[in-house]
């Protein structure tokens, strides 16, 4: 799975959705106290598997485990506050994996820059809400900050049992954070949210 997540930012950065050294993305099977992330500056373009951070999941907080040589001398992604949150309580419950993924879509962004409410789109365009459940957005926040974290978790509706009620939230000025039980099931989330917002924005009607 690590190498489909590098084949989905690889993806990512051919549709303009990332810049080289943007996105990350984290993974966990529910029943491992601890998870993978993307590492910090790596470019998108030529990351490898054995590039990935491996972190456990302790009470309070976090710490990198040994994992490969390679890795050894890389940080975790900044985003790893969103990730941990949310990677600590999806893990409780019976899904065999939960990928969190974080890019930054052109149309869902230029969306929200223009005001748009991204969970209000499913009332004109029903089809997204068949498989895809969109969050309210969250507001600006700082990137690679504790508000964003909080702003993700919050407007994800997670619970205490480890469950969300959407599986896509939109952070103004930034990107979107997605979930699902694999790398392209979450970026498919991204992909069709990103389909209507395109056009939206095409339609010139907002
Ligand atoms: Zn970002």
């Amino acid at each position: 799975m690590l190498e489909t997540i590098c084949d989905i930012l690889v993806d990512a950065y051919k549709r303009n959705w990332i810049t080289s050294r943007d996105g990350n993305v984290s993974i966990r099977h529910h029943d491992r106290d601890y998870f993978y992330i993307t590492p910090s500056g790596v470019r998108k373009q030529t990351l490898q598997p054995d590039q990935f951070k491996k972190i456990k999941i302790l009470e309070q907080g976090w710490e990198e485990l040994p994992y490969t040589d390679i890795s050894k001398n890389l940080k975790p992604s900044g985003e790893i506050p969103m990730h941990f949150g949310l990677q600590r309580m999806l893990g409780q419950h019976n899904h065999d994996v939960r990928v969190v993924v974080h890019i930054h879509p052109t149309y869902i962004v230029a969306a929200m820059h223009a005001g748009i409410q991204l969970d209000k789109l499913v009332k004109d365009f029903p089809e997204l809400g068949r498989y895809t459940k969109v969050a309210p957005n969250v507001p600006d926040v700082p990137p690679i900050s504790e508000e964003l974290a909080q702003g993700v978790h919050n407007n994800l509706s997670l619970d205490k049992d480890g469950y969300t009620k959407y599986d896509i939230v939109g952070i103004k000025g930034h990107g979107v954070v997605s979930i699902d039980t694999s790398p392209w099931r979450a970026y498919e989330h991204i992909e069709r949210l990103e389909h209507i917002c395109k056009i939206v924005l095409a339609s010139g009607n907002y």
